[in-house]
């Protein structure tokens, strides 16, 4: 694929396409893996392409960002949180920067705001409105490289804001939809997106193509491989994705639209999510709008509600049961307890109250194992023991649609699959 572009001289060049390439945390995280990341996307610009790198903070940079922080104050506004985390990505794309110029190719960095990312006033979980690429766009025309801080963007009032943890993954996928792009590489440190977490499951097997809702419905349920957003954003604008190791060279991961062999599909792969918590309302009344109100009073707050069970209305009373990050679960409680929804006890299988709702609480319900259908008619069944154990014996075999949820993590087998296992 060719395109014509203007070169720094003013004369027509012609550039093989047009490549964002994002390297996470562990890709750059010392001066030896700069390098290797330096070679990588020369190796692409010396092809002829135009290539605009995202870069993430240097290996746990943005923990121990965060770390540092609670040594000041254990609540720092979310604003200064934003400023000191927004950092971590500036470090590594000057530094990057730098190990190209030293190669003698032609490079410049460029913050969330530079790149033109305009986002949501939420810190610490900002939206992205508009990637507004035309600074890149220039970049490009002079024929440089282009090294962006993924995880920022700035908002109305012109502050900082960071897009939520692993939030490099977006930040790549938009400034692809925003330019255009052919192809948009996620490098990371394994070699693609496997069956289930390659680092736990060591019998899972590396997919060859997954489609985009297949994917979503992994990265959703924990499979930290690709931030979920960006996923969304890659289908919602048709960005050509690949999941790759910055380590290997191997081929990786094509995330697309339409993927071959549907017919021979079995099990897409198995996610778990540690970081879920789940509240259960019980008792309530059993009349068209309680959910409702529900769901609005955390919608309004942005807390994002996953799974939702209810269950038949006995007594002119119901329950319902539904899943938040874990992070999300006690200000849930605060906001469902100041409209007076003020019991959010755990139950056990037979739906009976084993506790009240605080993390400590959550997590003392996974000694009670559920058994129940989610709203999409899928089985829901308690987790033994060693997830481990059962995370696996999901990857190896065929089987489809079902659900598992316990010790308040849940791990997800999608349906319509793809690929042999
Ligand atoms: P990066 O720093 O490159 O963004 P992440 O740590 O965010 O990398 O994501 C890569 C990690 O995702 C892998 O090291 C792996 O442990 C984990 N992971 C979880 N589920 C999967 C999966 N299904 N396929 C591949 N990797 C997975
Ligand atoms: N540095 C940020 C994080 O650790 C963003 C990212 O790596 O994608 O969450
Ligand atoms: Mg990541």
């Amino acid at each position: 694929m060719t395109r014509p572009l203007l070169g720094a001289g003013g004369r027509e060049e012609c550039v093989m396409a047009l490549i964002v390439q994002k390297f996470g945390g562990t890709s750059v995280k010392d001066a030896e893996r700069l390098n290797n990341v330096a070679d990588i996307v020369t190796s692409t610009y010396k092809e002829g392409n135009d290539v605009v790198v995202v870069v993430s903070a240097q290996g746990d940079t943005t923990d121990d960002l965060i770390a540092k922080a609670a040594e000041i104050n254990d609540r720092p506004s979310k604003r200064e949180m934003d400023m000191l985390l927004s950092s971590g990505e500036q470090i590594s794309a000057a530094l990057l920067a730098m190990a190209i110029e030293r190669m003698g190719y032609p490079v410049v960095s460029l913050l969330g705001w530079q790149a033109g990312f305009d986002t949501s006033s939420d810190y610490g979980n900002a939206r992205i409105k508009r990637v507004d690429p035309s600074r890149i766009k220039q970049e490009l025309d002079k024929r440089r490289i282009v090294v962006v801080t993924g995880f920022q963007g700035v908002n109305r009032y012109g502050d900082m804001t960071t897009l939520g943890r692993g939030g490099s993954d977006t930040s790549a996928v938009a400034l692809a939809a925003a330019l255009n792009a052919d192809l948009c590489q996620i490098y990371t440190d394994v070699d693609g997106v496997y069956t289930a977490d390659p680092n736990k499951v060591p019998t899972a097997k590396k997919i060859d193509q997954i489609t985009y809702d297949e994917m979503l419905e992994l990265a959703t349920l924990g499979a930290k491989v690709l931030h979920n957003r960006s996923v969304e954003m890659a289908k919602r604008y048709h960005v050509n994705l690949e999941v790759l190791s910055s380590f290997t060279g191997h081929p990786g991961t094509i995330v697309k639209e339409v993927v071959k062999n549907m017919e021979k599909s079995h099990v897409s792969g198995v996610a778990k999510d540690k970081d879920v918590a789940r509240l259960a309302l019980v008792g309530l009344q059993d009349r068209p709008g309680v959910a409702f109100k529900i769901f609005s009073l955390l919608a309004n707050e942005k807390i994002n509600v996953d799974i939702i069970l209810q269950s038949i209305g006995r007594d002119e009373s119901k329950d319902i049961s539904f899943t938040v990050a874990r992070g999300d679960a006690e200000e849930a409680k605060k906001i469902l307890a100041a409209h007076r929804i003020e019991k959010l006890p755990i139950v056990n299988d037979q739906f009976e109250l084993c506790g009240l709702i605080t993390i400590k609480d959550i997590e003392k319900s996974t000694k009670y194992p559920n058994s129940a259908k989610d709203q999409k008619g899928r089985l829901l069944c308690g987790a033994p023991q060693d997830d481990h154990e059962f995370t696996s014996a999901f990857a190896s075999d065929m089987m489809s649609d079902v659900l598992a949820y316990g010790q308040g993590q849940s791990l997800l087998l999608t349906g319509l699959l793809n690929q042999q296992v």
